[in-house]
């Protein structure tokens, strides 16, 4: 079932897939009248007042070159306005500086904000266009180049594609997500009580706990993946697992695949290469924990918008 409780899901666009291959329909909807465009900054959004911000046809025009082309998310379902994303990053602060004056952007109720921080200030709408749009960039920048041969890559399809420039090697590329599968396990005591498993990462710090996680690896099964990551990490054996919901995690390129799990045996393993320690907690310790990035000294838990968090926060209300 489609889980609407998920930040950066709940695309109100149409991704047109077949329109958008027509070259000449592109062009069209780049000087709609009503087309608009979503400004990122290296992983930052237009963030004002009133939600996200947007720029109109008029205001991107003269920033639509060769390095600077707009890539297509789709289009609205109500008034089927196009809808853009134009990424800034080549410029350098000042020069970024002096685009958002032009534009007339820079008020006191505008600015630019890392797109992990602005989720929880924009409509969910927004959020997984910006969502989007951050991926799309995201792959963009990591493809400018042919992996075959090493010739230019030249965009296509309103930016959905890639095709190799030299005529000889003619490779098409796309844009690929990468499956992550994060893992909430839960073990039961002899006396009836239920703790679920939280660590600390190495590259967070210990005052952050959250699930495990980890990428799957080519020849593998998601849940091969999720069950190899549980015993890696900290040694357990699953007992069962199941599949419960997934999040797009455009930081740069992840599918997040969530998975409950229960154990048997508690006894941990942990590799501390990865992992800083990890503890088992019940819903009551957990609710002492702060959110990350508050001011607080005690334990934190992924922020509200992550995946992670919400696996923690429905295992709490028991319904996992
Ligand atoms: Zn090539």
């Amino acid at each position: 079932m489609l889980n609407s409780n998920i930040s950066l899901t709940g695309m109100p666009l149409l991704r047109c897939e077949n329109l958008r291959k027509n070259a000449e329909w592109i062009n069209q909807q780049l000087e709609a009248q009503n087309a608009y465009f979503i400004p990122l900054y290296k992983g930052k959004v237009l963030v004002s007042l009133g939600g996200l911000g947007k720029l109109t046809c008029q205001q991107v025009k003269r920033f639509l070159s060769s390095v600077n082309k707009a890539i297509f998310l789709g289009l609205a379902n109500e008034d089927k306005a196009a809808c853009f994303t134009i990424d800034f990053s080549h410029l350098d602060e000042q020069s970024l500086e002096q685009t958002t004056l032009m534009l007339n952007l820079e008020t006191a109720a505008t600015s630019w904000q890392h797109l992990r921080f602005a989720i929880n200030q924009l409509s969910t709408s927004d959020a997984a266009i910006c969502g989007f749009a951050q991926a799309m960039v995201n792959w963009h920048v990591s493809h400018q180049f042919c992996g075959y041969c090493g010739n230019e890559l030249i965009t296509r399809e309103g930016g959905h594609a890639k095709k190799c420039s030299n005529d000889e090697c003619n490779k098409w590329v796309f844009p690929r997500t990468d499956p992550v599968v994060i893992m909430l396990v839960e073990h039961t005591d002899s006396q009836g009580v239920k703790r679920c498993l939280l660590a600390g990462h190495q590259r967070t710090g210990g005052q952050v706990v959250s699930t495990l996680a980890g990428f799957v690896d080519p020849g593998e099964s998601i849940e091969e993946g999720a069950i190899r990551e549980v015993f890696e990490e900290v040694g357990l054996q699953v007992d069962s697992l199941e599949y419960i919901t997934s999040q797009p995690w455009p930081f740069p390129s992840s599918l997040m695949l969530g998975f409950y799990m229960k154990v048997s045996d508690d006894a941990l393993n942990i590799d501390h290469n990865e992992l800083t320690h990890a503890m088992w907690c019940t819903k009551e310790d957990i609710a002492e924990f702060a959110d990350w990035g508050d001011e607080s000294e005690g334990t934190q838990i992924p922020g509200k918008h992550s995946i992670a968090r919400y696996l923690i926060d429905r295992w709490c209300k028991g319904q996992l």
